[in-house]
């Protein structure tokens, strides 16, 4: 393999990947893919093509068969488990496609979670607005969650706002990256536009690099760079494609 040379300023760098579960047949294969600090990236193609795989894989949840899968200059493909979930507490704001919002805890403690798991976010929240709490409400506010929602429980929220409240937790305490797996799949066109600004400029204040993936390929135009995930995956079709 080339020695790949890390660079802090690459936000994802990627390079020789191959992936599969289990025991069974890699199902991502790629030769290459960098994003650069404070880029927003999308990512897209169609259902089973490997993008969740791919997000799970650079927020170090999976680990890559064969490879390089750098975040912020560190290589996760060669780290044991518990320094590649500090990484990730530390450095890594994640917004799911269901959200997991715990439902028994308010909106501004759904908002803070991210804090209780990492002194650095905890310290960088702090810094910023004063308490973990002044930081959770400003972002709430700014993805337009206002204060009559804040102490209610998540699961009294449509879910429009379950995804503004699940994007405040992504971006709390500024993590270097945040990595969105496809949160406006239940969303009409409209609304879908107005989150994807309003998290690009939330994410952009916090200088935060963006990798956000979806099926919808029209959505490409709100970000920097566009990756066609289903062309770039050259691992063979699995039979049974979801
Ligand atoms: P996408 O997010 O693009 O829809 P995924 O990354 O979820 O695609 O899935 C890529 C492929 O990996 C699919 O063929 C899917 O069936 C398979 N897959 C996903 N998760 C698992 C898993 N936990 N175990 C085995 N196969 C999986
Ligand atoms: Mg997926």
């Amino acid at each position: 393999m080339p020695g790949t040379a890390l660079d802090p300023e690459i936000a994802i760098a990627i390079s020789g990947l191959r992936f599969g579960y289990g025991s069974g047949d890699d199902i991502l294969a790629l030769s290459e893919l960098n994003v650069r600090a404070s880029q927003r990236a999308f990512v897209y193609g169609p259902s089973g093509c490997g993008k969740s795989t791919l997000l799970a894989l650079v927020g170090g949840v999976l680990v890559a068969r064969e490879g390089v899968v750098a975040i912020l200059g560190e290589n996760l493909s060669v780290m044991k488990s518990a320094a590649r979930d500090r990484i990730r507490a530390d450095h890594v704001g994640f917004i799911f496609q269901q959200f997991n919002l715990v439902p028994y805890l308010s909106v501004v403690e759904n908002a803070s979670l991210p804090c209780r798991y990492s002194r650095r976010r905890l310290q960088r929240a702090v810094d910023a607005h004063g308490s973990v709490e002044k930081s959770a409400a400003r972002l709430l506010s700014a993805l337009g969650i206002g204060e009559e929602l804040r102490s209610r429980r998540t699961t009294d929220l449509s879910v429009g706002q379950q995804q503004r409240v699940a994007a405040a937790r992504a971006l709390i305490g500024r993590p270097e990256l945040v990595i969105a797996d496809e949160p406006t799949s239940s969303l009409d066109a409209d609304r879908r536009r107005e989150f994807i600004s309003l998290l690009l400029s939330e994410a952009g204040r916090a200088d935060s690099t963006v990798i956000f993936v979806s099926h919808d390929a029209s959505l490409a135009t709100h970000f920097d760079v566009a990756i066609d995930l289903g062309l770039s995956n050259t691992a063979p079709e699995p039979s049974n494609a979801a």
